[in-house]
């Protein structure tokens, strides 16, 4: 039994005497995780080129997903070990009904600070009053270009019309952090970086451009559209010799702000993979298993514990083992092996 780890919380453990006051979940390489991301399902109602096929792919049966009860359960037990932030991603999160819900729910967990959400923003002018009212502290709407044709090429769906009021009505729910996700696409939106810093003129929002990953089936990756943090922060500088290097997230490795805007522009070298000493955060993918690392492939399954009785303290202890293995960087976690997921909406982003 690894001594440094687990007696932390063993509940015959004098936690007085020894636990400190808030146990916490860290790897091997000293790094502390404080920050769940939770995918809630895995269906879509977009088709982006870069993540799936028009037909989809396999998708878990709705029994194979978490139910409302089970992701609190899981929301409770990881902030009993430090975790404060939380993020509902998906598919599309806000095809499920109880999302709501789960936000109000998490909002409410002692421990957790701050519940966020990832939405392509078809349905949030539907949901942004109520997100705003159960607690939500922000919002991250993936908008890959502002023109509707291109739009359509890359969704396969006519849909930025309401992705944009999306956006607008979280504005009005008055969402405390909003940010535009724009996945980089040489020859396809780099000629808009222009366009899409302008958001960041009269309105405290972030426009986040990030680099393309290979979690699709049909590998566009390799199709000549990569366009590194590199290029893309080149662009940048080129569009606005002014521009300034500002504060953000843990993520948002590369962050800056056009003086006299009001937003800010951050770069997410999500491929390069070199925010990796940095990293704070925990996957949890629709039906139940814990990544712990994007690129990862073997997975520790959650779900089946919890429906094979297993006790808080037993959750807890896989949730912190299975961190403790995380490797150094997603290149070194590309390398454990293979799974069968081949979408980026089968992991949760
Ligand atoms: S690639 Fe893995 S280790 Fe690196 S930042 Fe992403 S999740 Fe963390």
């Amino acid at each position: 039994m690894r001594k440094d780890q687990t007696t932390h919380i063993r509940p015959h453990v004098d936690s007085e005497a020894y636990a400190p006051a808030r146990p916490s979940i860290t790897d091997q390489f000293g790094r502390t995780f404080n920050y769940l991301r939770i995918a809630v399902n895995e269906k879509c109602n977009l088709r982006c080129i870069y993540c799936m096929p028009e037909e989809g792919v396999q998708f878990n049966p709705k029994n194979e997903i978490l139910t409302t009860e089970e992701i609190l359960r899981v929301v409770k037990v990881v902030s009993d070990l430090g975790v404060n932030k939380i993020r509902f991603t998906g598919g599309e999160p806000l095809l499920r009904g109880d999302i709501t819900k789960l936000v109000g729910k998490s909002t409410t967990t002692p421990g957790i600070e701050s519940v966020h959400l990832t939405t392509n923003g078809v349905l949030l002018d539907r949901y942004a009053g109520d997100l705003k009212e159960s607690g939500l502290a922000g919002v991250n709407i993936s908008i890959d270009t502002l023109n509707i044709e291109k739009y359509i090429q890359i969704t396969r769906r006519d849909e930025l019309v309401r992705a944009m009021e999306g956006l607008e009505a979280a504005k009005t729910a008055g969402i405390p952090s909003i940010k535009v996700n724009a996945v980089a696409l040489r020859g396809f939106n780099d000629s808009e970086i222009v366009e899409f810093v302008e958001l960041t003129k009269d309105y405290p929002l972030t426009v986040r451009f990030i680099e393309l990953m290979p979690f699709d089936a049909h590998q566009i990756w390799k199709t000549g559209k990569f366009f590194s943090a590199e290029h893309i922060q080149k662009e940048l500088k080129d569009h606005f010799p002014n521009i300034k290097i500002t504060t953000g997230t843990a993520t948002e490795h590369f962050i800056f702000q056009v003086p006299n805007y009001a937003g800010k522009v951050a770069v997410i070298p999500s491929y390069s993979r070199n925010l990796c000493g940095n990293c704070n955060r925990i996957r949890l993918t629709a039906d139940g298993n814990i990544r712990n690392c994007l690129y990862a492939h073997n997975e520790f399954n959650l779900k089946e514990l919890m429906r094979s009785g297993g006790t808080e303290e037993e959750l807890k202890e896989l949730m912190l083992s299975a961190m403790w293995k995380k490797p150094i960087d997603g290149w070194a976690a590309q390398k454990t092996g293979s799974d069968s997921r081949e979408s980026m909406t089968q992991i949760g982003g």
